[in-house]
């Protein structure tokens, strides 16, 4: 399947969470068995290229193609989590959202010092997450280089924020 034919299976509902806004929804993608394999087929590949040893994805839908793509691989996969959402002591970052703040956090046992760890998440827009997720998991020791989504909104320059980290950013669809 190729990745113009993943595209048409994201579905895109205005004025949700809020009136203005176009979601582009993933779960008309996940739910159509052949189109979600080649969309993890098509990460892992980019994964591989990246030379990673963990996945790391961020909750929720980044937990969804996240650890597929690891288990794909035969990788551990990382869960970047919503606050008070793991059993143990835990390293967090707080970042600023469109309207407020939010924190992501990990289990700092979950990285080996040096590994090359790939984010994975459904989709990028300001990259205000993406970037939380790669100080947060460099600040463990993971060497952060890529970061694969399904979905670019290039308007909105979260790419450019990446690269201006040192993360090499790609997707799979505009
Ligand atoms: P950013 O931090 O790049 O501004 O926003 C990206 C995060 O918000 C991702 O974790 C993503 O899941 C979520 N997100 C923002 N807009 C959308 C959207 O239109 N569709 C989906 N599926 N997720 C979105």
């Amino acid at each position: 399947m190729t990745k113009d034919e993943i595209k048409a299976l994201v579905r895109t509902v205005p004025d949700f969470p809020a009136k203005g806004i176009l979601f582009r929804d993933v779960t008309t993608l996940i739910r159509h068995g052949e189109g979600f394999a080649a969309c993890i087929a098509h990460l892992a590949q980019l994964a591989e290229a990246a030379g990673a040893d963990a996945i790391a994805g961020m909750e929720a839908r980044g937990f969804i193609f996240g650890a597929a793509v690891a288990a794909q691989m035969r990788l551990g996969f990382v869960p970047v989590r919503k606050p008070g959402k793991l059993p143990v002591r835990t390293v967090g970052i707080d970042y600023a959202l469109e309207y407020g703040r939010d924190r992501l956090e990990i289990d700092p046992g979950a990285i080996t010092n040096g590994a090359r760890v790939v984010i994975v998440d459904d989709l990028i827009a300001t990259g205000g997450t993406a970037l939380a997720a790669t100080e947060l998991l460099r600040g463990a020791g993971a060497r952060v280089d890529h970061a694969l989504f399904v979905i670019d909104l290039p308007d909105l320059h979260g790419a450019e924020r990446l690269r201006s980290a040192g993360v090499t950013v790609e997707a799979l669809m505009d």
